[in-house]
């Protein structure tokens, strides 16, 4: 494993991809990049203009923002205009309007730049919906990660609990099929798995047996 390689994981919500990828990318020594962090920074100052979210409103916010990722000692701080982000893009009002947010041209194109710099010199490990299909196209592993949606919102729900939400597992199920669905047939970019990319359903694995494939493919 001496060359930096360029990993690309995409999938629907809550398939773990954040979760494995940022342990794979320590096992490698590689960067660990959260795309879905970015589109969420932006759906995050958008609700921070206290108005009805709006197109209008998400891309009035876009040309002036200036959204940061940091990764170091295996975590990922988010900075919006310099201010830390990092728990504040996790909540259930960020995610219902996130799809919205990432459906958006303009949003796009400037995420999309800001992710390709950043994979610039390799030994990165990128995970989102259009890594391997848009983003990264020439990257030298592809892995699409899924599970089944109960157990994608099983995950997610206690995740949830953790963080002391209360939401019902139904309706953290019913969010992620939304999520899904506008994510897979919005017209830029839409989730879909690569021709060249290979499928893995983590659906009744341990996270240890999805590190353990996903540095498997990288070797
Ligand atoms: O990965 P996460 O669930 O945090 O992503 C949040 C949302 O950001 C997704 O539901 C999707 O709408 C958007 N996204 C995207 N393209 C990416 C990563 C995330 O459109 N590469």
């Amino acid at each position: 494993m001496n060359k930096k390689l360029v990993v690309a994981i995409d999938g629907p919500a809550g398939a773990g991809k954040s979760t494995v990828a940022q342990l794979a990318a320590k096992q490698l020594g590689y960067t660990y990049i959260d795309t879905g962090a970015m589109y969420r920074a932006v759906a995050w100052k958008t609700l921070q203009q206290h108005k009805p979210v709006t197109d209008e409103l998400i891309l009035s916010v876009v040309p002036d923002i200036d959204v940061d990722l940091r990764y170091a000692g295996g975590k990922t701080t988010v900075t919006v205009d310099g201010t830390d982000v990092t728990a504040a893009i996790r909540t259930p009002e960020v995610s219902h309007i996130v799809s919205q947010v990432a459906a958006l041209g303009p949003v796009r194109e400037k995420m999309v730049a800001l992710q390709r710099k950043m994979a610039e010199r390799g030994g990165v490990l990128m995970d989102g919906r259009d890594i391997a299909t848009n983003v990264l196209p020439n990257a030298d592993v592809k892995i699409y990660l899924t599970a089944s949606v109960e157990e994608r919102a099983q995950r997610r729900w206690k995740e949830m609990q953790e963080k002391g939400y209360d939401m019902t597992l139904e309706e953290l199920q019913k969010d992620i099929e939304a999520r899904d669905k506008a994510d897979m047939e919005r017209e830029i970019s839409p989730l879909v798995q690569a021709e060249d990319a290979t499928l893995l359903d983590t659906t009744g694995l341990s996270i240890d047996e999805v590190v353990e494939k996903i540095l498997g493919m990288c070797r």
